[in-house]
């Protein structure tokens, strides 16, 4: 029997649904995203408070149980996991959330008889499929367990193929016989699919698949809401695919790249150049931490452009402190950031509005490159692929046609990273031997505390 009237349940799902659009709209901007998780996470804990209370459940021992285990594996990975390493987090709990649509609809096979339920199920069976493995061999690539290049082989383009005429016809089959065999066999396609989906992409393009894999789960979710007849996982399904879509057309546009592009272009094989420039005997300019702060003596524009190395150091609220010194000795000081750095979508914005720079001292590309060309000197912290040369000079490489920060146009520039190793994507940055770039070599926290304390000391 169910403990709570139905216009008491209604009115629920309705706050819960608000409280997601709060939410959505919060986490635009870093000032209220903390908020906005909380109205999220609350408009959840209403949604299935309300629910557990407006059905007779059967299985309450094995749902808590559930919960139970669930919420201790979520409060410790969010706990344990490192900043940088949230976008492995964020590529799982898509992943978890497709896969749960698909069993979800799964389940209800037993209860569909209608041909329109059936084709319902069969569409959140695949792409919730698609949605779980997808996002795993992205947390793969993120992780580095899993090359970061893309990956073809041949017939690969035929393979896809194949998979995609027998989801149609496994699609099919369910809809007309209702027997789950076909389902269970969709989801085996589409797991397949989510595999040699991601594969291929690489470099550039894996930033985008994220937000194309997020979207995957939305429209899975959603039509799990379909499936249960229940309105709120239709609406919030909804809203988490139309939010994915939004943000992955914004970022191909950002890119220079287009949604199809991304998706079907990367079965063409890149050839990467893959040559290391840690095994290149070019010479190349270092220079100390203290000649740094020489040059910013001299300096009267300066650019800093952060990337995943800023992240991994922790260097933000150091670069924030430097970029606040300078301020105030007046130099005119601007972050400049590109849509990809680091390793999830406006992660630079999210690290520095942790360290208390101005939203204002934040550049985006299209605005900051202009500028370069009367910038005295740029310090690239923990970049590399986002101001690598070969987007633009390479066609082989696998970032070719990616919009980068033309940090070569200022005067000088100074690397601060550890080696001369690449980055995500693979491959060398010929700008290390470009006359005007020079390197400190080292840990960029250790490398920005001793350039502070040398600026300090001459101030
Ligand atoms: P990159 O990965 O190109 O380069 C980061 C650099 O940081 C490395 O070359 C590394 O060099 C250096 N580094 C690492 N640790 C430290 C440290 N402790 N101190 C100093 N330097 C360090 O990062 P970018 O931000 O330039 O580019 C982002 C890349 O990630 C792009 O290719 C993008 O496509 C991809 N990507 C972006 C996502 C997003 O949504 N933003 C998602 C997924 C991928 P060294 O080892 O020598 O120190």
């Amino acid at each position: 029997m169910s403990l709570l009237p139905p216009e008491v349940v209604t009115v629920c799902y309705i706050v819960a649904a608000v409280l997601f659009i709060l939410a959505l709209k919060g986490l635009s901007n870093p000032r209220t995203a903390r908020r906005a998780n909380l109205f999220g996470a609350a408009g959840a804990a209403l949604a299935i408070v309300a629910y557990m209370l407006s059905v007779e459940l059967r299985n309450l021992v094995w749902i808590i149980a559930a919960m139970a285990v669930g919420s201790v594996i979520a409060v410790i990975a969010a706990r344990r996991v490192q900043m940088t390493q949230m976008p492995q987090l964020v590529a799982a709990f898509n992943g978890v959330g497709g896969g749960a649509a698909a069993l979800v609809a799964l389940v209800e096979i037993s209860h569909s008889e209608s041909p329109w339920t059936l084709g319902v199920v069969a569409f959140t069976v695949l792409i919730g499929g698609v949605s779980l493995t997808g996002s795993f061999v992205t947390f793969g690539k993120l992780q580095g367990t899993i090359t970061t290049k893309a990956v073809t082989f041949p017939g690969l383009r035929v393979l896809m193929v194949l998979l995609v005429v027998a989801a149609v016809g496994l699609g099919v089959a369910l809809v007309v016989t209702g027997d789950s065999l076909w389902a269970y066999l969709l989801l085996v396609v589409g797991l397949a699919l989510g595999v040699l989906l991601v594969l291929p992409i690489g470099g550039a393009d894996v930033p985008i698949v994220i937000s194309l894999l997020n979207a995957f789960t939305g429209l899975a979710v959603a039509a799990s809401g379909l499936v249960l007849s229940n309105v709120l996982l239709l609406i919030a399904g909804t809203l988490v695919g139309a939010s994915g879509t939004i943000l992955t057309m914004a970022m191909a546009k950002a890119m220079g790249r287009t949604v199809a592009g991304i998706v079907f272009g990367a079965f063409r094989a890149h050839v990467a150049s893959t040559t290391s420039a840690a095994g290149s005997d070019r010479p190349v300019r270092t220079m100390e931490a203290d000649d740094v702060a020489i040059l910013l003596d001299y300096a009267q524009r300066v650019v800093i452009v952060p990337g995943y190395g800023l992240a991994v150091a922790g260097a933000h609220h150091a670069a924030a402190e430097l970029a606040e010194i300078l301020r105030d000795q007046g130099v005119d000081v601007v972050f400049g950031i590109h849509p990809v750095a680091g390793r999830m979508p406006g992660h630079m914005n999210v690290l520095l509005a942790e360290a208390n720079v101005p939203y204002d001292a934040l550049i985006e590309m299209d605005e900051v490159n202009p500028r370069f060309k009367t910038t005295d000197l740029v310090l690239v912290i923990g970049a590399n692929d986002v101001v690598n040369p070969a987007a633009k000079t390479s066609p082989g490489s696998p970032i070719y046609g990616m919009p980068t920060l033309t940090v070569a146009d200022a005067q000088q520039v100074v690397f601060f990273k550890r080696s001369l190793s690449p980055g995500f994507a693979g491959i060398e940055n010929e700008l290390f031997y470009d006359p005007k770039v020079s390197i400190v070599l080292g840990d960029a926290k250790q490398t920005l505390t001793k350039v502070l304390s040398s600026v300090k000391a001459s101030a």
